[in-house]
């Protein structure tokens, strides 16, 4: 065990990435614990770092998710459109009429397939034509 100067600060540091320790060169000028620290490897100033570190991951993780989320919304809203395309198309009188049921807030396929988004209605529509 090394013998550490009180006067330096406490902290015991990596010559290099896998090399020997050696306490602090600096100054301690910040108390905590019980001990001289320099300012950075004061207790307090490494957590606020890890702590800020931490915070900027979190950030970025959450945004890279909100992305992926409003990919695959994009993808799925695509998929559904070319799904209503290709029904339009199928359709015996050639259209499919669309409609939003204000009071109830749905939505309506040719006046009879309801669901409370399109993705509901359509799959009610597209059940009815199966059984046909
Ligand atoms: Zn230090």
């Amino acid at each position: 065990m090394i013998k550490r100067d009180p006067k330096r600060c406490h902290a015991m540091v990596m010559a290099r990435p896998g090399w020997y320790k050696y306490q602090c060169a600096r100054r301690g000028v910040v108390e905590e614990d019980g001990q001289l620290w320099c300012k950075q490897h004061a207790p307090s100033a490494v957590k606020a770092r890890a702590d800020a570190r931490t915070l900027k991951y979190e950030e970025k993780w959450d945004a890279m998710k909100k992305q992926a989320v409003a990919r695959k919304e994009a993808s799925r809203d695509a998929e559904q459109m070319n799904r209503l395309y290709q029904l339009a198309k199928k359709a015996k009188n050639g259209r499919l009429a669309l409609n939003v049921d204000w009071t109830s807030g749905e939505c309506v396929i040719n006046g009879n397939y309801r669901g409370k988004d399109m993705r509901e209605a359509l799959d009610a529509f597209i059940k009815s034509r199966s059984e046909d």
